[in-house]
């Protein structure tokens, strides 16, 4: 894909997924920023991060990736991950969104992002795409 006058390579994100409520996950947007955070290119992916954050159903699969990777890795999802008081490193948006679909609650969890507005969205996705990346680079998921 061609992001201005650079490229990165494309990175394929599953696509035989179904919302819970039917809406749209935009796949090829999610695919070029999670292939922008992976080449760790700021300006993309700081670029691809605004759209994304635009796109509640786009912002709360990604947050569902990053959920699912964990909990292949460790096999579960840490508190420091779900819970809002826990505290720790992980942002507050993506806990609170993490917290709405654990148990598998995938629909409570899109609707929370759905009433996030994009700068909650945003910091949701931004830690999302971090969680998925440091994954991604362990080569323990993918
Ligand atoms: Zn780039």
């Amino acid at each position: 894909m061609v992001n201005g006058d650079h490229e990165h390579d494309g990175f394929e994100i599953p696509l035989d997924y179904v919302d819970p409520a039917g809406r749209a996950v935009d796949h090829r947007l999610l695919g070029d920023f999670v292939a922008a955070a992976v080449a760790g290119c700021r300006s993309c992916r700081d670029a691809l991060l605004t759209f994304v954050a635009e796109d509640s159903p786009t912002t709360a699969r990604l947050v569902e990736l990053a959920c699912i990777s964990t909990r292949e890795r460790l096999g579960g999802l840490p508190a420091t991950m779900t819970e809002e008081h826990a505290g720790g490193p992980v942002g507050l948006e993506f806990r609170r969104l993490a917290g709405a679909g654990v148990d598998g609650a995938n629909s409570a969890m899109f609707d929370a992002c759905a009433r996030m507005d994009s700068a909650q969205r945003r910091a949701a996705a931004d830690t999302a795409a971090g969680i998925l990346i440091t994954q991604l680079r362990m080569g323990l998921s993918h």
